[in-house]
């Protein structure tokens, strides 16, 4: 039967990954792969021969139909996106959408996430939390960022090394230099860090030019302090 396989992979650890993703690569036809020279480090590492193929953001529809074609005259697929979970900030809803819309079996195989990897560690009520990805560029950035102000549970962002020094200072503007936030960066990396206290101690802390990274930022409802005590 035509199943399509969404693998989540390590965010950074290659230790990071499940028996099943690692059988589910074994035994599809092919692994689709945003950058497959990334990919190929993994399915090395793991002694995988499964052969990928390219699939990103920017392919084509013509692309995505001739993979939808392999699945439906019976080959089985698997997604993965360079780290983490497919779909979560990364390419590959369209990919889904297309495979159940043509009957195709999907079948999740999960895993890490930058996204749940911080928020496990964050010591922060979670219950309920709003994840926005990516902050937009320019347009309704300030608008979410003010909207912070008033917040009741956590929000959660994903941000670039080249745009989180932008990240804290519009947060010390519209929000508070109070506010408390729980910042991710290098996951389970060599260089992992994850780090705890307000708007105005992160801008301290994270003033080094040469700060490197990946970054998820957790911003606590207005009411939180880290020190219970
Ligand atoms: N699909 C991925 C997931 O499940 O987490 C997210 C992909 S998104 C294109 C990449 C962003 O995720 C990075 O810019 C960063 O904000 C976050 N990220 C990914 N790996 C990370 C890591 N090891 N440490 C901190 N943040 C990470």
């Amino acid at each position: 039967m035509s199943t399509l396989y969404i693998v989540a992979t390590p965010i950074g650890n290659l230790g990071d990954v499940t028996y099943r993703a690692i059988e589910t690569l074994k035994s599809v036809d092919f692994v689709a792969a945003e950058d497959t020279r990334h990919s190929k480090r993994l399915l090395n590492h793991y002694e995988i021969k499964t052969p990928l193929v390219s699939f990103h953001s920017h392919s084509s529809e013509a692309k995505i139909e001739s993979l939808m074609v392999r699945l439906q005259k019976g080959e089985s697929g698997a997604v993965i996106s360079d780290a983490g979970t497919p779909c979560i900030s990364d390419p590959g809803f369209k990919f889904v959408n297309l495979a159940t819309l043509k009957g195709i079996t999907v079948v999740p195989i999960p895993g890490p996430s930058a996204l749940t990897t911080l928020i496990s560690a964050s010591g922060f009520p979670t219950d309920t939390f709003t994840f926005h990805g990516f902050l937009p560029h320019k347009k309704g950035r300030q608008t979410l960022i003010k909207a912070l102000v008033d917040t009741k549970h956590c929000h959660i962002f994903y941000e670039s090394v080249h745009r989180f020094p932008k990240l804290l200072k519009e947060l010390e503007t519209y929000v508070s230099v109070d506010r408390t936030i729980c910042v991710g960066r290098e996951l389970t990396k060599i260089h992992e860090e994850i780090w705890r206290g307000s708007v105005a101690q992160a801008m301290k802390h994270f003033n080094d030019e040469n700060t490197r990274g990946e970054f998820v930022v957790i911003v606590a409802p207005g009411k939180f302090s880290y020190n219970l005590a």
